[in-house]
């Protein structure tokens, strides 16, 4: 009798303490969803923007124009998040220059800063035609960035001024701009080309557009909320 009494005891306490554990854990599993969304909002300041101003909620694609996957991200993606959410007013877009690849990344870039500085209204044009002009996947390695080619490109938008263009190219007097987009995605620790965040959240997969479409409604509810 008290033997057994002694056991129940025991078999009472092991499931207390099983409990007590699965509790624990579950709880700290419950923190630890609750905590998984970090939010880092990018500065924007001097950066191009696509859309409204004062739109709910932002995505900023950091991006490197000699990258495969961004001309891919471009022709996938980028066209339906305007059609769906730009021209609708509820985001806007803007863009951080990447230099993972050199000196071609660092040319691309002075270009498209001198052609934001020269008419904000062609940029986004001008950023499409330098996409456009990379080369299929398999080529990309090859050199095809150059002042002659980014000349070029410009060369069909009237108010952007030639000779000003290959100077700022050439002595890299936009090379402020391109610093304060390096420490920028340094500050954000991208490591990959392209990086999409909405309102300062990283997505895991840029290219999962039912899981970008997710964050976006989730914002847009959120805004109406505030
Ligand atoms: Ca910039």
């Amino acid at each position: 009798m008290k033997k057994s009494t002694m056991k129940l005891t025991v078999i009472l306490t092991l499931v207390a303490v099983v409990l007590i554990v699965a509790i624990v854990v579950i709880s700290n599993k419950h923190a630890q969803d609750k905590t998984e969304i970090v939010r880092q909002e990018v500065d924007l300041t001097g950066q191009p923007l696509l859309g409204e101003e004062d739109a709910p909620v932002t995505v900023v694609e950091f991006g490197d124009f000699k990258c495969p996957s961004c001309k891919a991200w471009g022709e996938m993606i980028y066209p339906q998040l305007v059609e769906d959410y730009v021209l609708s007013g509820d985001i806007n877009f803007s863009y951080v220059n990447v230099l993972f690849h050199g000196k071609e990344s660092i040319l691309a870039s002075l270009g498209a800063e001198s052609v934001y500085k020269q008419d904000p209204e062609v940029y986004w044009d001008f950023h499409k035609k330098v996409f456009d002009a990379q080369p299929e996947a398999a080529r990309h390695d090859e050199v095809w960035v150059t002042t002659e080619k980014l000349l070029e490109l410009a060369s069909e938008f009237p108010t952007i001024n030639q000779e000003q263009l290959r100077q700022d190219i050439d002595e890299q007097l936009t090379l402020a701009q391109v610093d304060i987009d390096k420490e920028l995605y340094k500050k954000h620790n991208v490591s990959q080309t392209p990086t999409i965040t909405i309102n300062g959240i990283t997505m895991e997969n840029p290219f999962d557009y039912e899981a970008i479409k997710e964050v976006i409604e989730n914002e847009l509810e959120a805004s109406k909320n505030e």
